[in-house]
């Protein structure tokens, strides 16, 4: 609030837009101009006062644009100027006397030092209506003012009011001068600027027509070149088809839905047994054969979906000179599309391999049949490679050698399961078959990982690359040990055999020269006991020799049988006979002895004897025999029961084979190994079964059956 010592609102209603005309001016607080200087001193003058100023009445204080008489006076308190009273009424304010003015008793400029007593102010009007300052003078003595004098002090504010707009008009024509110069300013830069860059754009467009002077050079040789190409073109098209037309693969093109026959090479009309009749035919109507194959909708997928279809080894029926036949053929099915990526044709490549699956089956069967004959042999196969020593072999082969079936396989594994003095002797082999190119052979011992030992035969070829380099090794093995144990004991045999037939020889060689010692005194007591020798030798050797003869009968599959029926009590009996006259042991017949049988009397008599000699040799302590006949189902049943010192059962499983001779502790039997196998042969050729039943320390049972 600003002080007010008028005692009266010095706020004009209008205020606000008041002060903003003033704003227009641009008039307070700037320095003294002349031309308002002249019109204060002018007022001064016209009426005799010591002071006059130009004022404006801003919002608080009261400017002076022109001071004549104030000294240096710039401005004074709105509260307290006249001024501001003044701006109140259009009309020229007077205080003709101040001190007899109520409003101004409080005022410091009328009751202070400086002693206004005289006041005479015009105000300011704008050409809009608003009061924004004064022309006034001043004087410290009371005096009169006339209507005319009003008057001029009114004209003199008017004047002063015409200079200030014209000094506003002046003040915009000068910004707007300011304006437009500094638009020139600007405009001169821009045209600088653009002066500047149409100077860039001449060099730019300098370097494009060189440019373009070259491309255009450049167009000429590709126009050319063009040209050359589009016959190099011409050329390989022409190239292309006779390519196709003679290719020594299936190919063709079909167009539309229809697949119409568009292009045939020579080879697919082969193969589709047609000729070139068919072009330009539907492919259904070209092969009517096609009709329930799978093709026809193949194809119709691939136009449908516009992906490639690939066939592997595809059987196809085809119609060849009349005959339909199975083809196989691996084959492509390739969507050609247009520029807007539909389907319009597909190209057919096809090969023909038909022959490659017949050959292919061939060896597939080869290599069965090979694989049932080395299975039914036993043969185990092997391929080693020599390069890297990496072994492969067939599930028997591992079987053989006591290996697992997935573990992986090396030459030195095999080595090392070869018993140690083979190895050298092998590896010399190898080396002597790859040398020569001759196929290699070999006998030799291994010891598997259960540490049973076996015998293996194994042979093999080697193989060589194109610098006649070895490369491989193949070829089989097979377990001998069966073989090589039954050729150790066919060597025992003969052994034994000359051993027992020279006893009984020696004994009739010596009882024959005593007998022709004797020949001339043919009364001698010792003759007859000589004869009774002889002829016991003579004996044993015609059994041996009748065992030999069986043997060879049996392994030579000449065992006749004359079968008849009879009792076999009856037959026991007269077995037994012989071994009674001896007097050691007592011979018990015991079971059904009504039950016949029908069978070769001779040899079931030779299967018991056998039996009972051996319960006589093996269980020389036993002090009876049983003979036991039983009828079980539709067979019957004969065992020989000794109570001897019976048979470990390790070797109870080997007792029926040939030359097999357990051995009995400290005790020495003569024997050749061949009586109970020869008596299961002549069960097994009478459909009868054959066994044994033993306990150590108990004695054995030996059984046979015959069918009834
Ligand atoms: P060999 O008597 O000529 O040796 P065999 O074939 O008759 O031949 O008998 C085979 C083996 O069976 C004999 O070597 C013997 O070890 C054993 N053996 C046969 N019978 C008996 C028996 N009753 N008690 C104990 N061992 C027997």
């Amino acid at each position: 609030m600003i002080e007010n010592t008028f005692g009266i609102n010095i706020i004009p209603e209008n205020e606000v837009q008041r002060l903003e005309a003033l704003q227009r001016y641009r008039i307070t607080d700037t320095p003294s101009e002349e031309s308002f200087d002249g019109i204060a001193q002018l007022a001064a003058q016209i009426f005799n006062v010591p002071i006059s100023l130009l004022s404006v009445v801003d919002s608080e204080s009261v400017f002076f644009k022109a001071n004549i008489g104030m000294g240096n006076a710039k401005k004074a308190n709105r509260g307290k100027s006249l001024c501001a009273l003044a701006i109140l009424d259009k009309d020229v304010t007077v205080f003709e006397d101040a001190l007899k003015e109520s409003c101004l008793q409080a005022n410091p400029n009328v009751m202070g030092d400086f002693g206004l007593r005289f006041y005479a102010g015009a105000p300011l009007i704008t050409h809009d209506g608003f009061l924004i300052g004064t022309l006034c003078i001043i004087d410290q003595k009371p005096r009169e003012f006339s209507d005319s004098e009003r008057a001029i002090l009114e004209g003199l504010a008017k004047t002063a009011m015409d200079q200030i707009e014209l000094r506003r008009s002046s003040l915009e024509t000068i910004e707007q001068a300011q304006q437009v110069n500094r638009q020139l300013i600007t405009t001169q830069e821009n045209l600088k600027k653009a002066v500047q860059d149409l100077a860039e754009f001449n060099v730019e467009m300098e370097a494009t027509n060189e440019m373009l002077n070259s491309t255009n050079i450049e167009l000429t040789k590709s126009f050319d070149l063009t040209i050359s190409l589009n016959q190099d073109l011409k050329k390989s098209r022409q190239r292309l088809q006779s390519f196709i037309s003679k290719a020594p693969i299936a190919f063709g093109i079909l167009t539309g839905r229809d697949l119409v026959i568009e292009v045939a090479n020579e080879m697919i009309l082969k193969v589709w047994g047609k000729t070139s009749d068919v072009l330009r035919l539907p492919l259904a109507e070209a092969l009517p054969e096609l009709k329930g194959q799978p093709y026809l909708s193949i194809l119709d997928n691939v136009f449908t979906s516009g992906k490639t279809y690939i066939g592997d080894t595809a059987p196809v029926k085809l119609e060849v000179e009349g005959i339909l036949s199975d083809c196989f053929f691996d084959f492509i099915y390739e969507p050609l599309r247009n520029d807007s990526g539909e389907t319009i044709a597909i190209i057919v490549i096809a090969n023909e391999v038909t022959e490659r699956i017949n050959k292919k089956k061939e060896l597939e069967d080869l290599n069965q049949q090979l694989e049932i004959a080395l299975n039914a042999g036993q043969l185990g196969s092997y391929h080693l490679n020599i390069q890297n020593q990496e072994l492969t072999g067939s599930s028997i082969f591992r079987t053989i050698y006591g290996l697992k079936d997935d573990e992986d396989l090396r030459f030195e594994d095999i080595m090392n399961i070869i018993m140690p003095e083979y190895r050298e002797p092998i590896y010399d082999k190898i080396n002597q078959s790859i040398e020569s190119r001759e196929p290699y052979s070999a006998e030799y011992k291994i010891k598997k990982k259960d540490q049973s030992i076996h015998w293996i035969h194994s042979s093999g070829l080697p193989s060589y690359d194109a610098n006649g380099v070895a490369v491989g090794m193949t070829g089989i093995a097979i377990d001998i040990t069966k073989r090589k144990n039954y050729e150790t004991q066919k060597d025992d045999f003969l052994g034994i055999a000359s051993h027992e037939l020279k006893t009984p020889i020696t004994s009739l060689k010596a009882t024959i020269q005593l007998l022709t010692r004797l020949k001339e005194n043919p009364n001698h007591q010792m003759i007859p006991r000589l004869i009774d020798q002889s002829s016991q030798s003579l004996e044993k050797l015609n059994n041996l020799v009748d065992d030999l003869l069986n043997m060879h009968r049996i392994s030579e599959d000449q065992l006749q049988l004359k079968k008849q029926t009879f009792n076999i009590s009856k037959m026991l009996e007269d077995c037994c006979n012989d071994i009674r006259l001896d007097g050691q042991f007592k011979l018990i017949i015991d079971g059904d002895l009504s039950t016949n049988v029908t069978a070769d009397e001779h040899r079931i008599e030779q299967v018991v004897v056998n039996f009972v000699n051996n319960a006589v040799k093996y269980a020389a302590d036993s002090e009876k025999i049983h003979l036991i006949i039983e009828q079980i189902e539709k067979n019957v049943k004969i065992t020989v029961k000794d109570f001897g010192a019976g048979i470990d059962p390790s070797v109870q499983p080997y007792l029926f084979d040939r030359y097999y001779r357990a051995t009995h502790e400290g005790r020495k039997y003569s024997g050749l190994g061949l009586g109970l196998y020869i008596s299961s042969e002549i069960i097994k050729k009478h459909g009868g079964e054959i066994g044994v039943e033993s306990t150590v320390g108990e004695g054995s049972s030996f059984w046979f059956t015959l069918p009834l």
